[in-house]
């Protein structure tokens, strides 16, 4: 699939340390996930070179902090550009490599792009303040300045966006930063590294270290006092280790960890809407995403209905090659996703649940890493999918008679990223709203981002938010200036 690149210069295979593309010794094999063949191979740096980008970050740290806010706005406004002229060979790298579907792949282009556009604006309104002063012969400033050298550690499930989340406010903050991909999807990140050096982005500003020695090179971040900011999406059991690895050197931390996200519908919800947002927040990149639903749980004057009309959408999906026209669900990232599926779907059954559509893996398609879309009726919470995050294509669906019990069923969870509810009575959207422990709650709708809005959790979902306004006070510190003797 990659030869059908228009710019095949975008195949970037290197790793970028200080502005300089670098093949180092080993070798890693990237493949795609819908037909198990080898795409390329990229540079498999270990923590040695994670130094290097350590140390080629901190000196181009002052040159780029010292630049003007509108030349860094300008620079990333260039990025911007570059990446949505190339949309669509980028979304293709997404695709071949991480399985999700050309279209959705083109969706996610525009929206990591949409960060970069954002933080470019940004960039020029990280002001100071001047605040009243407590004695006559003082003034009192407050400096918001750039915190440092970031490490940023990304997922394959959005191989582009959850780069330039965290990648644009930063450069926006005059910050310098090392990104560590996913192993899996290098590709995209490599692309985009390319598209930022073409953009004019100075040597060092953005560094690129791939490897599948993640604990080795994810140490070397951590441990360095260098590193003042460090950036996460993944499991939150990975994201507990970095923060107790960054521990020793307090660094500051954004994590965006694991979801289990809960869809509650209501009697007085709009079903058809229900089905419908239902659907888009579920079936997302074959239901690998953070914010995916995990679980639903349907009220029960509307459940029969609910039940029976969500499972006649779900069998129009079609499986298949991401690059293949009208395929809406692509292949799992790995053999293992596809176990872990199958688990739950074992479980629930074993448990009482019925099958109502799907419930069985695809061996025989392409890779063997499809999962048929499933729902699951009758499903409680006892069930495994109410604990852990089943990262699928699986939809259980549970009953239930009163709000409370709903909202008590929803919270029982370590987990708090995204929720959902559909309901039309005004008092109950509050309220429902105030009581879900979500850091993003989505009300009569199924998907709720965008480069505008605070992305983030409470509870072990996480710490801090990206995107918005406040996206980039994660790479800011305030300053106390003093002015005495006046
Ligand atoms: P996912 O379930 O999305 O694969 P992970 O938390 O395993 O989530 O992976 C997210 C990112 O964290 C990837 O870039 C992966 O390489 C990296 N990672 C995994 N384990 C570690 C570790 N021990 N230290 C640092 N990074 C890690």
């Amino acid at each position: 699939p990659l030869s059908l690149l228009a710019d095949a210069s975008l195949l970037k295979t290197d790793a970028l340390l200080g502005g300089r593309w670098f093949a180092g010794g080993q070798r890693l094999d990237v493949h795609d996930p819908a037909t198990g063949h080898k795409l390329a191979d990229v540079a498999n740096l270990g923590p040695q070179e994670t130094q290097r980008a350590i140390d080629a970050a901190r000196e181009a740290l002052p040159g780029w902090s010292a630049r003007t806010a509108k030349e860094r706005s300008q620079l990333l406004r260039k990025w911007f550009n570059l990446l949505m002229q190339h949309q669509d060979d980028l979304a293709r790298l997404i695709t071949a490599e991480g399985g999700k579907p050309l279209a959705e792949a083109r969706g996610e282009v525009a929206y990591g792009a949409s960060f970069v556009e954002w933080f470019a604006e940004e960039a020029k309104r990280v002001n100071g303040e001047v605040l009243p002063h407590f004695q006559p012969d003082r003034r009192l400033l407050v400096l918001r300045q750039p915190i440092g050298v970031c490490a940023a550690i990304t997922p394959w499930n959005f191989p582009l966006a959850m780069i330039t989340r965290k990648v644009a406010p930063a450069i926006a903050a005059g910050c310098t930063v090392v990104v560590k991909p996913a192993e899996l999807t290098p590709l995209t990140a490599l692309a985009v590294a390319e598209l930022a050096q073409r953009a004019g982005l100075p040597a060092g500003v953005l560094n690129v270290v791939t490897s599948d020695d993640a604990a080795g090179v994810g140490r070397v971040l951590c441990e360095s006092a260098h590193v003042r900011h460090l950036s996460f999406t993944g499991s939150t059991e990975v994201g507990r280790i970095l923060m107790e690895q960054c521990a020793p050197t307090i660094k500051k931390l954004s994590l965006e960890l694991g979801g289990n996200a809960p869809f509650l519908v209501f009697d007085d919800a709009d079903v058809d809407a229900a089905v419908e947002g239902a659907f888009a927040s579920k079936y997302r990149n074959a239901g690998q995403t953070c914010v995916c639903t995990n679980r639903f749980y349907v009220q029960d004057g509307v459940y029969d209905e609910f039940v029976q009309k969500f499972a006649a959408r779900v069998q129009q999906a079609q499986v298949g090659n991401g690059f293949d026209d009208g395929v809406l669900i692509g292949p799992l990232i790995e053999k293992a996703a596809v176990d872990k599926v199958q688990r739950h779907v074992d479980d629930a059954v074993a448990k009482g649940a019925r099958i109502v559509t799907g419930g069985k893996a695809l061996p025989d398609l392409g890779s063997g890493q499809f999962f048929e879309p499933t729902v699951l009726a009758d499903a409680t919470t006892g069930m495994l999918f109410a604990r852990e995050e089943t990262f699928g294509p699986l939809a259980p669906i549970v009953r239930f008679k009163t709000e409370q019990e709903a909202i008590a069923a929803a919270n029982a969870t370590e987990f708090g990223l995204a929720s959902y509810f559909y309901a039309r009575d005004m008092a109950r959207i509050f309220r429902v709203g105030e009581a879900l422990e979500a850091g993003m709650v989505g009300v009569n709708v199924g998907l709720i981002s965008s480069e505008q809005v605070p992305f983030g959790g409470v509870k072990q979902s996480g710490l801090g938010r990206e995107g918005s306004s406040h996206g980039i006070e994660e790479y800011v510190e305030l300053k106390y200036l003093c002015l005495g003797g006046l």
